[in-house]
């Protein structure tokens, strides 16, 4: 496996020195209870950041079943302009209608891979069994090809820097509608029966699925665990309420991720008014009519 923990060399290099009496955010967290870093504007140099990630390489991998092959054009158009630029990338596509994916001008150094892989009938099972793909395409093919691995929703555009900052052996995102909550308001999946199970007296965040992400040894084992989950629960007749987004949020409060990424990298300003402290949107939701994009 890529070895992810090992200390980078960085080169010198001329940039202001952090003041110890004068934190950079004063509004927002900066740091969880476990101390991992939660990732806001103002609170990290991308130069030195990017001198440590020098030779990475980062698989991005977005499912594009059916209808929401739609999607990809400003998907991989914003991400050429805004995702990791400078680095290697990958961009795994894993879809159905391979025909259907658009040729996109790509940066140096960057590539998309189309995997094909079936559909199913149910937008619920398309969500869920994107684990068991991740987790197959980890052992075949992420685990020798790049670095890090990050799952990304299609239906949504990059709308400002998003960059190695989020790197780090385990990744995930305040889910933008829940950011604020009480834990008893999250909608994790509350019915002891399925494996998503969450009592009310526990829980970190609530973590969205549409952006998360790690070295690809660790996302391998969060996706192989989550859809063993979801085995289970289809075996006992149950399917967690909000699919792979409740098992991915079980599995992160069991193993607490290494960074969290703040709501600026997933946001979706139909549904949410900007607040002050939310100085940049980088990955947003494009609109979407739920019932024609899902259906046949
Ligand atoms: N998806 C897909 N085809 C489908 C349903 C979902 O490719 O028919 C993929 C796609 O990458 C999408 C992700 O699964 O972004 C999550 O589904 P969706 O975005 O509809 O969920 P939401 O963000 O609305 O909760
Ligand atoms: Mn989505």
């Amino acid at each position: 496996y890529p070895d992810t923990c090992r200390v980078p060399r960085v080169p010198r290099m001329l940039y202001p020195k952090a003041h110890v009496l004068q934190p950079t955010r004063v509004d927002v967290l900066l740091m969880t209870p476990w101390f991992a870093p939660i990732i806001w504007d103002g609170t990290y140099d991308s130069a030195i950041l990017n001198a440590q990630f020098k030779n990475t390489t980062i698989g991005v991998v977005v499912f594009a079943i059916k209808k929401y092959v739609v999607f990809l054009k400003l998907f991989l158009e914003t991400a050429e302009k805004y995702f990791m630029v400078g680095h290697r990338v990958i961009y795994y596509i894993l879809t159905d209608r391979p025909a259907d994916v658009p040729q996109i001008p790509l940066q140096e150094g960057r590539r998309v891979v189309i995997l094909k892989v079936r559909n199913y009938t149910r937008w619920q099972d398309v969500v869920l069994h994107r684990m068991e793909m991740i987790s197959n395409f980890s052992q075949q093919r992420f685990l020798h090809e790049v670095d890090y691995l990050v799952s990304a929703d299609v239906d949504m555009k990059f709308s400002d820097h998003v960059g190695v900052e989020i790197l780090s052996s385990l990744f995930g995102t305040l889910h933008p509608g829940f950011y604020a909550s009480d834990r008893r308001r999250f909608t994790y999946e509350r019915r002891p029966l399925s494996q998503a199970y969450i009592p009310e007296d526990e829980g970190d965040f609530y973590y969205a699925a549409a952006l998360y992400g790690g070295s690809v040894a660790e996302v391998y084992r969060l996706a192989t665990a989550c859809h063993q989950a979801t085995l289970i629960d289809k075996a006992n007749g149950i399917e967690a309420v909000w699919h792979e987004e409740s098992h991915l949020n079980k599995y992160l409060l069991y193993h607490k991720p290494t960074k969290v990424l703040s709501p600026e990298y997933v946001w979706d300003e139909r549904m949410l008014r900007k607040p002050p402290y939310l100085r940049r949107l980088r990955y947003v939701a494009v609109p979407k009519n739920h019932a024609q994009i899902r259906s046949r």
